[in-house]
Order: C-alpha cells, then structure tokens, then sequence
C-alpha cells in the first residue's frame, strides 16, 4: 500500500503538481455552510452550468459517505505567483490541476483503488468549455467533451479546503511572501483524490 501511494504522488509531480501529500481521509473536514457559498446571495455565476457543480452534485452528505468508505486521500497542490493566479492565465492553470487530479484519479483506479475520485477547483464549464453556450451533458446534447480532464470542483461539498492544505502540512495562506526580492506574492491551488 505504502508503495502504491508513493507512486500516485510521483505521478501528480510528474503531472505538474508542485507538491502532493497523502492524508488520512477522516482529515478532510465538509462544512453544509460552504457548500451553501454556491447558491448563495448572490449565487457563484457558474451555479447549475455542469454536472460537476450544485445543484448536480450529491454535496456534502453525498461525500460524506464516500469519506467514511475511504482511508487515504491525497491532496496536490500547483504554487503560482498571485499575479499569474489573478490574470487570464488563471484558466490554464485551473486545467493543469483538473488534468493533474483526474490523471492521478485513473492511476488509483488501475492500482486498485476502483473508488478514486478526483476534485479540483472551479466550474468545467468556464474552465474547459467556455467558447460553448452549454454543458453537452446538461443540454442532452451528448457526454462530457472532457470525460478525461474535467472534475468536480471541491467548493460544491463543502470541502474546507484552507484545512485541507494545513492537514497536508502546508502554508493556507493565499498571498505567502516569495523568498526572492521583487518577485510576486506566492498563491495556491489545490486539488483533492479520494482513495
Ligand atoms: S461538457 Fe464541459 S461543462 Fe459539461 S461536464 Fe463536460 S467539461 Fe463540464
């Protein structure tokens, strides 16, 4: 087990991530109140625009269960200067953290892990299909353009994810001071694999 968990975390730094740490899956903390951000006053803009974000997705009573079926998860993280985390180059690093997380999701499944989920940050919608009007699976038009790329984003449930970086040992701090002189401020992005 010990071996098969270094080689998923071999594979997410392979993949892009700068860092990925194995937690136990009880770590993981889901709040109802976060899940409810999503439609809220006002809602997230990208509220019901893709199966993978509420009203579509079981939330936080839906992982739960899958939590209490679980022992390991791993948390990966991307460490981005704030001004590239608050520009237009925001879209491919959200990419980069969907493909780490649902890559890293099919290497648990074909390791024996046949119950891996991955979940990662944002809409699919405005992250891989934004030049679309609509879902292809909402609108019945077809499957999912992305089957491979795209996963749920953790805000729809409920997932504290600042704990989630401090459960995996790591500085939740959005803006960290980089070590270089002059340089940007450090951010974050971070994605979750269930085992
Ligand atoms: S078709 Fe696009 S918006 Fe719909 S689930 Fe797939 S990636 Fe998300």
């Amino acid at each position: 087990m010990e071996t098969i968990l270094e080689d998923l975390l071999d594979v997410a730094i392979q993949l892009g991530a700068s860092d990925a740490r194995v937690i136990a899956s009880s770590d993981i903390q889901v709040e109802d109140d976060l899940a409810a951000f999503c439609n809220g006053d006002p809602p997230c803009e990208q509220y019901a625009k893709a199966p993978s974000c509420p009203p579509h997705v079981s939330g936080p009573s839906g992982f739960r269960i899958w939590q209490k079926e679980s022992t390991h998860a791993i948390v990966v993280k991307i460490d981005i200067p704030s001004s590239i985390m608050f520009s237009e180059q925001q879209r491919e690093v959200m990419q980069l953290l969907h493909e780490i997380v649902a890559i890293s999701e099919l290497r648990a499944k074909e390791k024996g892990f046949t119950h891996a989920r991955g979940f990662a940050g944002g809409s699919c919608k405005n992250i891989w299909c934004l030049s679309h009007v609509t879902c292809n699976v909402l609108s019945n038009a077809g499957k999912c353009r992305n089957p491979d790329k795209a996963r749920p984003s953790m805000s729809g449930f409920g997932i504290n994810v600042k704990k989630l970086m401090q459960s995996a040992g790591w500085n939740s701090e959005k803006a960290v001071k980089n070590p270089h002189p002059d340089a940007d401020p450090m951010s974050w992005v971070a994605g979750l694999i269930l085992l």
